[in-house]
């Protein structure tokens, strides 16, 4: 079994979804387990929805509905199958934005990140309807899998961590019941399902790749390939930096340290598990589907890695200090790391005075807030938003300079092969 991801960018419009189908006509006799992400910008939509629902704009809210709905609708007319076969594919995909007005009318309760949750499902719900519609259509039959039924979470909403061994279970199962086809199936990146109270969850932003990954873990899959607008995986940027190349082979350790930091071609929680049973993972592009794209695999050799850049935007420094001039020591700092796991928000980088201590995060009001409302009784709390995060990876001197020259560096930090600074 090979693991397929297409992310929403591959899946954005019409053509895409038939690339998409040309691209499994390429892999003829494999049995392939297809992750999709919801199409296009949807998701960001979906949070629009979800904004205005809670701040109780119901005509916005519904508008942003009913302009997902149009997207979809629009994207399945430009798809070539019959007439006939596009009237029904709209007719059942509606059901799903039927659903989320329903869901709507209702008064948002306090829970915003459960909330987000059932609602932002939708996207890859839709999307995966609506590509398994198509595939069908046109002779390419598939099982549509809901994701919820496999993937096993906690209730860490928006940020759900999985639940292994009932996710091994149940994926197990499926496989051993001769129910996953040969050939093609079909299943939603991103969501889960919460063990206890069954409702439904998200992996995080972007949080397809994982999900393609957990798959691939439990069905000791072949091989997992991302198919991406990139070549591969680039050591920049190429929007931000010209001098953007694809790099041909990362071993694992390299991809999770690119990850961690936030290169953002692949999710950071994707590697873990293909390293730890070797499973190979390839990015390619799912315009140029016969070039070789990027191999992340088990490299024994040592290699040197070109210098990598990772730019991360819209960050926030939060400094905390002692109301008492007495260190911020471990007590204060397992609070402080207490309430961010809690929240699941990550600190990029952290740094520690004798008086005060610094991180470096998201600047994600939803979950700063009751962040900082936990901590403030306690610590004496300064922000400051609208900041950017470098790293650079087997940097050169040249690189460093060019980079902060004429920027104000409010943290700086040095490990092995790494540097790190935040700039106003
Ligand atoms: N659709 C989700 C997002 O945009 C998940 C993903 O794309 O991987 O974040
Ligand atoms: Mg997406």
């Amino acid at each position: 079994m090979k693991v397929f991801k297409f992310g929403g960018a591959s899946v954005k419009d019409a053509a895409g979804v038939m690339n998409l189908s040309r691209i499994l006509g390429l892999f003829p006799n494999e049995s392939i387990l297809v992750v999709v992400s919801a199409m296009g910008k949807t998701t960001n939509k979906l949070e629009l929805v979800i904004q205005s629902w809670f701040t109780q704009q119901l005509p916005e809210c519904i508008e942003h509905i009913e302009e997902l709905r149009f997207y979809h609708q629009e994207l399945i007319r430009g798809l070539e199958i019959t007439r006939q076969q596009q009237f029904e594919l709209i007719k059942s995909t509606d059901g799903f934005f039927d659903q989320l007005r329903e869901l709507v009318k209702k008064p948002s309760n306090t829970n915003y990140n459960l909330q987000y949750d059932q609602i932002v499902a939708y996207g890859e719900l839709v999307s995966t309807h609506i590509i398994s519609g198509y595939l069908n259509a046109t002779g390419a039959s598939n099982r549509w899998l809901d994701a919820r039924e496999f993937v096993v979470t906690n209730d860490t909403y928006r940020d759900a961590r999985i639940q292994w061994q009932q996710t091994q279970a149940n994926i197990s199962q499926l496989a051993a019941d001769g129910k996953l086809k040969d050939g093609i199936n079909l299943v939603q990146g991103f969501i889960g399902r919460d063990a206890l109270s069954g409702n439904t969850t998200t992996l995080g932003r972007e949080g397809s790749d994982f999900t393609a990954s957990i798959f691939a873990y439990c069905l000791g899959a072949a091989d997992v390939t991302i198919w991406k607008d990139v070549p591969g995986v680039l050591n920049a940027d190429p929007k931000l930096f010209p001098f953007a190349e694809k790099i041909d082979e990362l071993s694992y350790e390299e991809a999770v340290e690119m990850t961690y930091y936030g290169a953002s071609v692949i999710h950071p929680k994707t590697i873990k598990p293909l390293q730890n049973k070797g499973i190979r993972l390839y990015v390619r592009s799912f315009l140029q589907p016969e070039q070789p794209g990027t191999v992340i695999r088990q490299m024994d050799e040592i290699r040197k890695f070109p210098a990598c850049i990772i730019v991360k935007k819209n960050q926030m420094i939060i400094s905390f200090a002692s109301r008492d001039f007495s260190f911020v020591a471990e007590e204060s700092l397992s609070l402080i790391f207490g309430e961010l796991y809690k929240l699941g928000i990550k600190a990029h980088l952290s740094q520690n005075s004798a008086i005060s201590f610094r991180i470096c995060v998201d600047d994600d009001p939803f979950k700063i807030n009751p962040f900082l409302e936990a901590i403030q009784p306690h610590l004496d709390v300064q922000t400051e938003g609208g900041l950017t995060l470098w790293t650079l990876r087997h940097q050169s001197d040249k690189l460093e300079k060019g980079l902060i020259s004429g920027k104000t560096v409010l943290l700086e930090q040095r490990v092995k092969h790494t540097v790190q600074y935040v700039l106003r």
